[in-house]
């Protein structure tokens, strides 16, 4: 268990919080602003205790350099529309400087500035000492409250964790709650359902979960190499021929540890990667030449969403299928609507699954949906991640 912010006195403290405000932009506008949505409960709940807040975080790639296109100003414009509070932009390119730090001596409590892009100094990526301790002299407290960068150590997630009192902010919480909780101390039935494309993206993940769940299923584009493995016959279908050895390793382990193991036994299958391809059902692990698998067949889809259904806790990373093609969607959202029916705890790890949750207007009946693909995908693989371990424990 770490420490959050409500556990420590903020009042009248400077508290410099790292949030993952790295939105989509488009034309200089912010396109997509759930990230910034994510942050508000952490800032509102430091407005109402009377911090002054300093904001920080990183936009895009923008490779250790200024680079006005990745420039946090506009995100400090969304934040304030949101909070219906001023937000001072500090437009320094080296993200802390006197000027910066005269600001952030005079926050009033309840003020509010944003830093330019944490990713205009190099030293960010390389958690470099000196620029650690210059964004951690802009204040009393820190919180992170970035779940998705905390996979990384960087000098805003890691080394500023030295130099000052260290808790996580309500999102990150959030996120040790339900994922910490679901390896944990999981309400069993255990579920855990993988999809997606690649095999080598998730060995690791499936390895942890062979240990935990009651039941593994897999899906996707993946499923076919495990398919290979098992000896079927997968067509045109994704194949990861340097993970089949692994495959079969993972199979045999979870026999020996009497985890079920269940791999699509029909398939919707298509003879081209295109949405408006010919599209034909097959039974079985036998695809013709010349077809590949893009979904998990109807039976398919009927038994997993059943296993879904039964499950107390579901956990979910990638989709069953080609779901961005509407003739392929289909076995991804039965797993959805059986998540979204079902009273177990249901978790979504993030990535692509996630976005097929929105899309289908499902993510509201989801007990937890993941900010953090990469930070989620190792803390599901049982990875510590640095920026958590930074912080200090309760
Ligand atoms: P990942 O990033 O590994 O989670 O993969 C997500 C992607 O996998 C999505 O864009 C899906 O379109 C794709 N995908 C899922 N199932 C298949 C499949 N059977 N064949 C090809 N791509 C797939």
């Amino acid at each position: 268990m770490k420490k959050s912010i409500a556990d420590i006195d903020v009042q009248n403290k400077r508290v410099l919080v790292r949030c993952d405000l790295n939105v989509p932009m488009e034309n200089g506008r912010v396109s997509d602003a759930t990230r910034i949505d994510a942050s508000l409960p952490t800032i509102r709940y430091l407005m109402e205790k009377g911090a002054g807040i300093i904001l920080m975080s990183h936009l895009g790639r923008p490779g250790g350099k200024p680079d006005t296109e990745f420039t946090m100003a506009p995100v400090a414009g969304e934040l304030s529309a949101r909070l219906g509070a001023d937000v001072q932009f500090c437009a320094s390119s080296a993200v802390v400087d006197d000027e910066v730090q005269r600001c952030a001596e005079a926050l009033a409590p309840g003020e509010i500035m944003l830093l330019e892009n944490l990713r205009f100094r190099p030293e960010e990526e390389q958690n470099e000492d000196r620029f650690s301790k210059q964004l951690a002299d802009l204040a009393d407290i820190y919180v992170n409250d970035a779940f998705g960068t905390a996979h990384r150590a960087h000098a805003s997630t890691v080394g500023v964790a030295q130099y000052l009192p260290a808790v996580c902010g309500f999102l990150i919480k959030k996120e040790l709650d339900f994922l910490g909780e679901a390896l944990d101390h999981p309400k069993r039935p255990l579920v855990a359902i993988l999809g997606g494309s690649k095999v080598s993206d998730k060995i690791g993940v499936i390895e942890s979960l062979i240990e935990k769940a009651d039941r593994i299923i897999v899906g996707g584009g993946m499923a076919y190499t495990f398919i290979k493995a098992t000896g079927g016959h997968i067509g045109l279908s994704l194949l990861e021929e340097s993970s089949v050895e692994l495959a079969r390793d993972l199979l045999e382990k979870a026999k020996k540890n009497g985890v079920p193991f269940l791999l699509p036994t029909d398939h919707v299958a298509g003879d081209a990667f295109k949405p408006d391809c010919n599209v034909r059902i097959v039974d079985g692990v036998d695809i013709p030449d010349g077809w590949m698998g893009m979904d998990i067949g109807p039976e398919t889809a009927l038994r997993f969403a059943c296993y879904a259904g039964e499950a107390a806790t579901v956990i979910w990373n990638g989709p069953m299928g080609v779901f961005e093609f509407p003739a392929f969607e289909g076995g991804t959202l039965a797993v959805a609507r059986a998540m979204a029916e079902s009273s177990a705890i249901t978790i979504i790890g993030g990535g692509d699954s996630a976005a097929a949750v929105n899309r289908f207007g499902l993510a509201d009946r989801m007990s937890h949906i993941s900010t953090g693909g990469g930070a989620s995908m190792e803390f599901l693989e049982g990875k510590v991640l640095p920026g958590v371990a930074a912080l200090m424990d309760a």
